[in-house]
């Protein structure tokens, strides 16, 4: 009896479990290029991911996916042009990298290096691309541990909201729901085990965004998406079901949390049995990954290089005159755009860098702190009541820092930002209505600042607005004015004024 008994759990065993296959999914999104810094960074994150793999049966057990925006954030991503970190992921094996929407700050030829010194896949299921060199699949059959797995990466489709001029011109970035109805006959062809969608877009778009991508729409629409790994909006999302059975999961933001995605599947139903998921944070004072280092290396020398580079003097301190709205700051990134494009108005960020407040010194690294980001100066003409209506709308973005600030034209606002006089010019004489002035705007502030603006963006599709990019860094453009108007003593001038109304 007793034999019978062990021979039944045998069988039973054989039936049952030996069709049972594990895959491990792990995920990575927005490092945004924090390689050095102190605490979590991509080099411990690294670490973190190979002892985690490992564990789970190595490379041919599990997927490693990064969901983008890999460049821009540091002073190392901007020194390497991005490499960097696509470098330290070669380093690690990953699978696929999805781009993000700041994967091509850099434009398309820096995007294309950084591809070949990743070595994976690439994805971009939603993305028409006239180079040749920039097309990548949109899906593709992984075979891992008996399992097939099928992968589909997609790229934000708001990427005009964010780039405004030439960067982007011979690229075109589709709806992530139509593109998925094009492609999803032909994967359901191939009979995978398991779908997997990898994009750089949130559970929600932000409110300001039209909300048709919304990810809990998306899966009624295509319910065999087992899995989706999502990015972009820098929410940690340890694992949210999506419809009947689905799963989201988001792994944070720069490189602190790694996201884990245990499947089981069943070969003889043909099924997903459980499916689990954790985000890992990663250890603050973790160990860092000695071949992430070692590929890392030559960028710190060249990213230390930079930071200490003294590009000029300043013999005032920095600070700001009217909260956000008026500051050194501002003014000096104001003067070095309008000489870079030689315009006579700037509409620029409003910045608030408190940790560049003295004098003395420009360093490479406080040049970097001014500007973080890749933009570029575009010019574009407006008459007097065009900039009053431009303004008007930027000011409601006062509050979460977003605002631009008029500079070489001076503007009185009530507290809402409506226009109480002018623009003047700075000896008073008004700007007269029938007329266009030229303004020098960084690109993302002209293309709406991801669906911030709505005025400048359309303005700048106007013929008679001349709309142009001058494809110059605005970063260069700093460096450039520092060092050859070195000693730089900025005015402190208030261009916007915010007036009480009786
Ligand atoms: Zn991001």
């Amino acid at each position: 009896m007793r034999f019978i008994i062990i021979l039944l759990v045998c069988l039973l065993y054989g039936v049952l479990g030996a069709e049972e296959l594990s895959l491990t999914v792990l995920q990575t999104t927005d490092i945004h290029s924090k390689v050095f810094k102190d605490g979590a960074n991509q080099l411990r994150l690294a670490a973190l991911i190979k002892q985690v793999r490992t564990e789970a049966g190595g490379t041919e057990k599990s997927m490693l996916i990064d969901c983008g925006d890999l460049f821009q954030g540091t002073i190392e991503g901007s020194v390497s042009q991005g490499l960097l970190s696509p470098s330290i992921l070669k380093a690690c094996s990953y699978d696929a990298w999805i781009f993000g929407n700041h994967d091509f700050d850099f434009g398309v030829p820096v995007l294309i290096d950084a591809v070949k010194a990743f070595g994976g896949d690439c994805f971009a299921a939603n993305l028409v691309s006239s180079y040749p060199e920039l097309k990548y699949k949109a899906w593709k059959i992984y075979e891992k541990n008996g399992i097939r797995i099928a992968l589909i990466g997609m790229s934000p489709p708001y990427m005009e909201q964010w780039y405004a001029g030439d960067l982007l011109k011979g690229l075109k970035f589709r709806s992530i729901t139509e593109s998925l109805g094009e492609i999803m006959p032909e994967i359901m062809k191939a009979k995978p085990d398991i779908i997997i969608l990898a994009v750089h877009h949130g559970m929600f778009a932000p409110e300001r965004l039209d909300d048709n991508e919304n990810m809990a729409t998306l899966i009624k629409e295509f319910p065999q998406v087992n899995l989706i790994l999502g990015g972009h909006t820098h929410i940690d999302e340890a694992g949210k079901r999506l419809g009947r059975s689905s799963l989201y999961v988001q792994a944070g933001k720069y490189a602190e949390k790694l996201a884990c995605v245990d499947i089981v599947y069943d070969t003889t139903e043909k099924k997903i049995v459980s499916m689990e998921s954790s985000l890992i944070p990663v250890p603050v004072d973790g160990v860092e990954d000695p071949d992430s280092e070692r590929v890392a290396e030559p960028f710190r020398k060249a990213t230390e290089q930079y930071s200490n580079k003294i590009f000029g003097v300043s013999e005032n301190d920095f600070k700001s005159f009217k909260g956000s709205l008026n500051s050194s700051w501002n003014n000096l990134l104001a003067l070095a755009s309008m000489k870079a494009v030689d315009c006579q108005a700037a509409l620029i960020s409003a910045i608030r860098h408190p940790e560049i407040r003295q004098g003395g010194s420009i360093t490479g690294q406080a040049v970097y702190e001014m500007m973080p980001f890749e933009n570029r100066l575009c010019t574009i003409e407006l008459t007097a009541q065009e900039l009053r209506a431009v303004i008007r709308e930027m000011m409601d973005f006062q509050k979460d820092g977003n605002c631009q600030v008029l500079y070489g034209l001076r503007i009185d606002l009530d507290k809402e930002g409506n226009c109480l006089s002018g623009p003047f010019y700075p000896d008073g004489s008004p700007l007269a209505e029938d007329t266009r002035i030229k303004v020098v705007m960084h690109n993302y502030a002209a293309a709406g600042a991801g669906g911030r603006f709505k005025i400048i963006a359309a303005l700048k599709d106007q013929k008679e607005t001349a709309f142009h990019d001058s494809g110059i860094l605005v970063r260069k453009a700093l460096e450039c004015y520092i060092s050859s108007n070195s000693p730089l003593a900025i005015p402190e001038t208030e261009f916007m004024l915010l007036k009480k109304v009786k």
